[in-house]
């Protein structure tokens, strides 16, 4: 059992690529499900929760477990909403390979580009499906263009479609072992010419005449894929299961098995949470190396813990069954472990990769109970929701009553009012979103703090402040030596600090700066840690008040495509929401336009555009970063608690003095 092949193949797409049907094939064709399940009739296997089967839309990525030519393959089906790729960026961590979803009608979208970026940066090889090629307005062609464009020049198709006929072939047939190669000839050429073309290895034999056979073609194809030098497309039409074997094939010839590492150090990572009536919560994992037995105790890297695990569970096709080991490769759900968060490595952290950000909430909304009776019940269930995705970043501000979330889009805000009412019972209302904004300093300057009085304290800092490029965040040097304030302190003032940039000036994160501690002094009997969480509180801010902040705004970029008749309005609308554009272009009846604008003005534009275009238009976003604004276009945050400019009443506040 031990020596199974197992690839755990993640399946990414922008929202109504045909991810979902996909699947749904994928599950028939290897006789998962015996029947075929709809998105468009709320049946699909992978849709289970209530709202994604209403709205036909994934929320939640979903597993399967299936067996192809002899290779257990775990399908981990990602939503496509951008409101929700947080659930996208959690699964990165845990694949050996992934299929890419594009639409033969809609090509390659914004979303489409992040997620390819991210597969990219991970080295994590690929197999893209171009899916709806049986629809009207497929066009094959454009969408390699794109391809070529716009993610990777190192396409390699492997299907064959003749729109005017709808026939339907592939080339797989080229990689056959019982394949008589004198008959194919010129495909053969053909291949190694364009294989030749990527591989030095091949290359220097077919410059130098020499045979190359079916097994090195194999063979190189094989690393080329694995090194992701080659992307392998297959053509497809999902909803008619054209090109789901073919995909299927490719997939087990080439993206390669997950480690055997079975006796090595346990290496693994939790990538979901979820809570179960019965079992309480549960903890899904990916292994990467080793193995573990239910009533093992496991080290938790990420939190310096050790915790049992009682139960074991692993898919079987799409039903979870109790085992008692797993080993690495596999992806599992355990319980026991009750502190365990999104994201923990356990055991050895080698090897676990590190998925690139490619979520970011970008408004932050307030949730209010309709009932009052409610209000204790709704912050339990926030905190599991919480942990379930830590990007709501839940904040229960006692002082107030108030229970604020972070949140990704609109959408999000109506499928959560959903999830509360349907499965907790809970009916709350969303208040108005708002945007987060963010602050940079705006010139670079020295902050400094002396805290030697009331004493029993001592603790001096100087801190350089100096802005960074758009993206950097914070980067933290220290130049201080250990004989002026001990390694202990210092690592004090490290920690600390990212809390206290939480809040600059106008009362948001204060990010791409780098702050370096220039000098600084402990007092050998008067110092505490705690001493230096307060200096540096109050000595970076007064350096950020000495330099001053620019606030900064999340802009989104776009892609909008309209009947050509709406195009002018689209285009006012864009300036009039503070945006720019690049030249739109008119094809068919379709005008299409790209561009980037503020959130804080586009947040309602969706639904606005729906209305001007009657349904007809089609809007894709994604987050491109933030840039400055001035004060009076942006809001402040109102600060809770006290401010460390407010020397005295802060230093009594963090001494809990004062409440
Ligand atoms: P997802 O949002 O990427 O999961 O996409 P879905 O699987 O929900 O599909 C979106 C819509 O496209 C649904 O109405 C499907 O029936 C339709 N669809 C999916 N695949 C195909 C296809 O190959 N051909 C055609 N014509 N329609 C498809």
């Amino acid at each position: 059992m031990d020596e199974k092949d197992i690839r755990n193949i993640g399946v990414l797409a922008h929202v109504d690529a045909g991810k979902t049907t996909l699947v749904e094939q994928i599950l028939y064709k290897s006789g998962v499900i015996s029947s075929l399940g709809s998105v468009d009739k709320g049946t699909a296997h992978t849709d289970n929760m209530e709202i994604e089967q209403q709205r036909g839309i994934s929320i939640k990525s979903a597993e399967a477990n299936l067996i192809w030519n002899n290779i257990e393959i775990n399908l981990i089906d990602t939503p496509g909403h951008i409101d929700f790729s947080s659930e996208v960026e959690r699964s990165l961590c845990i694949l050996d390979g992934a299929i890419l979803v594009i639409s033969a009608v809609e090509g390659v979208q914004p979303q489409t580009e992040i997620y390819f970026k991210a597969l990219k940066t991970m080295k994590i090889p690929t197999i893209i499906f171009i899916n709806k090629i049986d629809r009207i307005g497929a066009d094959i062609e454009r969408v390699l263009n794109e391809i070529d464009n716009l993610l990777t020049d190192s396409g390699l198709s492997f299907s064959v479609f003749e729109p005017e006929t709808q026939q339907y072939s592939d080339i797989l047939y080229l990689l056959d072992d019982n394949l008589n190669y004198d008959t194919y000839k010129a495909e053969k050429e053909n291949l190694i010419e364009t294989l030749a073309d990527k591989d030095d290895i091949l290359l220097e034999r077919y410059i130098n005449g020499e045979t190359i056979d079916l097994k090195l073609i194999k063979d190189r194809l094989k690393q080329l894929a694995y090194e992701c030098r080659v992307y392998p497309i297959v053509y497809g039409a999902a909803l008619r299961g054209l090109g789901i074997i073919e995909l299927l094939d490719l997939l087990t010839l080439l993206i390669p098995s997950a480690s055997k590492k079975h006796n090595g150090e346990l290496s693994a990572i939790v990538y979901k949470i979820k809570r179960d009536k019965v079992l309480g919560k549960l903890a899904y994992l990916r292994l990467y190396e080793g193995q573990i037995q239910s009533r093992d105790i496991i080290y938790n890297f990420t939190k310096d813990t050790e915790e049992k695990i009682t139960h074991i569970r692993k898919l079987q096709g799409q039903k979870e069954m109790d085992f008692n080991k797993a080993v690495a490769g596999d992806i599992v759900c355990v319980s026991g472990l009750r502190k365990v968060s999104i994201g923990d490595i356990l055991g050895n952290p080698s090897g676990i990769p590190v998925a690139p950000k490619i979520a970011t909430p970008l408004l932050t909304v307030q949730v209010f109970p309709k009932q009052d009776g409610d209000y204790i019940k709704l912050v339990e269930v926030l905190e599991e929701l919480d942990e379930e995705d830590p990007l709501l970043n839940f904040q229960n501000i006692k002082e107030r009553n108030e229970l604020h979330i972070q949140i990704m889009g609109m959408i999000q805000i109506e499928i959560l009012e959903n999830i509360l009412k349907s499965k907790f019972d809970l009916d709350v209302r969303f208040g108005n979103p708002s945007i987060i904004y963010k602050e940079t300093p705006l010139k670079k300057g020295i902050g400094f703090e002396a805290y030697t009085m009331p004493k029993p304290c001592w603790a001096i800092v100087k801190f350089e402040i100096e802005p960074l490029p758009r993206g950097q965040g914070l980067i933290y040097e220290s130049k201080v030596r250990t004989e002026d304030i001990k390694l202990r302190y210092q690592r004090e003032i490290e920690s600390h600090l990212p809390k206290t940039l939480e809040k600059g000036l106008y009362g948001w994160e204060v990010t791409d700066l780098k702050v370096t501690l220039i000098e600084g002094e402990d007092h050998v009997m008067h110092s505490n840690p705690g001493d230096f969480h307060i200096a540096t509180a109050m000595g970076i801010m007064n350096g950020l008040a000495e330099v001053g902040t620019a606030l900064l705004e999340p802009i989104i970029a776009f892609r909008i495509s309209v009947p050509e008749e709406v195009g002018g309005k689209v285009l006012n609308d864009i300036v009039q929401m503070r945006g720019g554009f690049d030249s739109p272009v008119i094809m068919n009846g379709t005008f299409t336009i790209e561009g980037e604008m503020p959130m804080a003005t586009s947040v309602n534009y969706p639904a606005h555009l729906g209305i001007i275009s009657s349904g007809k238009g089609i809007i894709s976003t994604k987050f491109s970063g933030y840039r400055p604004i001035p004060l009076d276009l942006g809001a402040m945050r109102e600060r809770v608690g006290v401010n460390p400019l407010d020397r005295a009443k802060y230093i009594l506040f963090a001494r809990n003095a004062i409440k």
